[in-house]
């Protein structure tokens, strides 16, 4: 049954009210903000992440809250704070129709040499946080700490520091290690909430969508195998140069003609390899790229799509193609009746008209999609955006830097879902 009381957060004279929080965030600010220009300073790629989950072990050392590390593959770090008082239970949170509530933040930096000029900047080059994973890593060591202290909590929460994000799949891994289940941390999920810092959107609001937010990200590596030969006598041999490059003409046909017009696919070769000389026609031809859907029957039907226009084409051509695809994130999906949730929590916390209801999908991807593809889940975009004119860098640029005073607001937004009624259960 649905929860339609008020909640802990509705009186903000209620110890561990509205005003409370907000205190307790401002307390914990210059911490997080020193946390955050350290692990900036300090990053770290998939899978690398030793320094960060240190830090982040001891952080959570010194809050007196229980964790295990070594979570997909080693560099994963995973806390769990009880439910308190009448909703303590058995302290599994999974008996009492209670199960806990799951707040992820990525650690991992990307393999990219920074131009801040901060004095907070990267000491490593070829890499840096441009993706602002070290702001999430602050906002959720802050939503630990509150948390930690907070009188009342009606569900367990489990705080989920995982590395990864970029590429490696690290979510796919915590979840198969038994995350969500409880398996390691005796306490099973029953949703998830993830957060990203987004540039589009103004420092102070929130957004997100019901349904697909972010696209599966798959790649495919295609050879063309075709016959060398002297490049003035094409006669001779079979050219896989041009049979790639009417491959890639072809591959843009997809779009346009195998799905339907309202149904998003992107299609992108990004690398082409052929050749040795400019007079020998090469018996080889590479290509390769990623391709991004909303759906998962159009994922699948576009794979098989693609395959087989490649094939017939090179085939045409005189030439033999052999294809390898490399399976990327899932579709990321906000569970619909949890958006309406999380809607109903932002525009209590900063008005309505600073909640957006974000349109249109976008064609990124995020491996968040592993633990929404398992329990309801909800990703929302936290606003970096400082001046209401100038865009400023992106995600991914060498001169981005997540924005510190993104970070209370950041926290606050977590610590509340957290301290949510359940769900209804199923
Ligand atoms: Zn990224
Ligand atoms: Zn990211």
């Amino acid at each position: 049954m649905e929860h339609t009381g008020p909640t802990v957060m509705d009186s903000a004279d209620a110890p561990g009210g509205p005003a409370g929080l907000a205190r307790a965030i401002d307390r914990a600010l210059p911490e997080l903000v020193a946390l955050r220009h350290h692990l900036h300073m300090h990053p770290e790629v998939a899978y690398c992440e030793h320094g960060t989950c240190a830090v982040i072990a001891q952080g959570l050392e010194r809050l007196g809250v229980a964790h295990t590390t070594g979570w997909a593959g080693g560099t994963g770090v995973v806390a769990v704070i009880p439910a308190t008082g009448d909703h303590a239970g058995n302290g599994r949170g999974d008996i009492d129709g209670r199960r806990a509530v799951a707040l992820r933040a990525d650690i991992d930096a990307l393999p990219i040499t920074e131009r801040t000029g901060l004095p907070y900047a990267s000491v490593h080059a070829g890499r840096m946080h441009a993706c602002g994973h070290d702001g999430h890593t602050a906002i959720l060591m802050g939503a630990a700490r509150v948390l930690a202290a907070w009188p009342s909590r009606p569900r367990p929460v489990v705080l989920v520091f995982q590395p990864a994000e970029e590429g490696g799949g690290g979510a796919d891994r915590m979840c198969r290690e038994g995350l969500l289940d409880g398996a390691r941390t005796g306490v099973a999920v029953g949703c998830a909430y993830g957060l990203h810092g987004w540039p589009d959107l103004p420092l102070g609001h929130l957004g997100t969508r019901p349904g697909p937010l972010l696209a599966a990200t798959d790649e495919f590596e295609v050879t063309l195998h075709g016959v060398q030969c002297h490049a003035a006598y094409p006669q001779r041999g079979a050219d896989p140069v041009l049979a790639a490059a009417q491959c890639i003409s072809a591959a843009q046909s997809i779009a346009s003609r195998t799905v339907g017009p309202l149904d998003s696919v992107v299609v992108s070769v990004t690398q082409v390899r052929a050749g040795t000389a400019s007079n020998v026609i090469p018996d080889r031809a590479h290509f390769s790229g990623t391709l991004r859907t909303l759906k998962t029957q159009t994922r699948a039907t576009v794979k098989r799509r693609f395959d087989e226009l490649v094939r017939g084409v090179a085939g045409a051509m005189g030439c033999r193609a052999e294809i390898a695809w490399h399976d990327g994130y899932p579709v990321t999906h906000n569970d619909p009746a949890l958006t309406e949730r999380f809607f109903a929590a932002a525009a209590r916390l900063v008005g309505p008209e600073r909640v957006h209801r974000i349109e249109h999908p976008t064609m990124g991807g995020e491996d968040f999609s592993y633990y929404a593809q398992r329990v309801p889940a909800v990703f929302y975009c936290l606003g970096l955006r400082q001046q209401a004119q100038s865009p400023g860098p992106s995600l991914h640029q060498a001169e981005f830097d997540f924005t510190d005073a993104a970070i209370p607001l950041g926290v606050e937004m977590m610590v509340r879902l957290a301290l949510e009624p359940a769900e209804p259960g199923p």
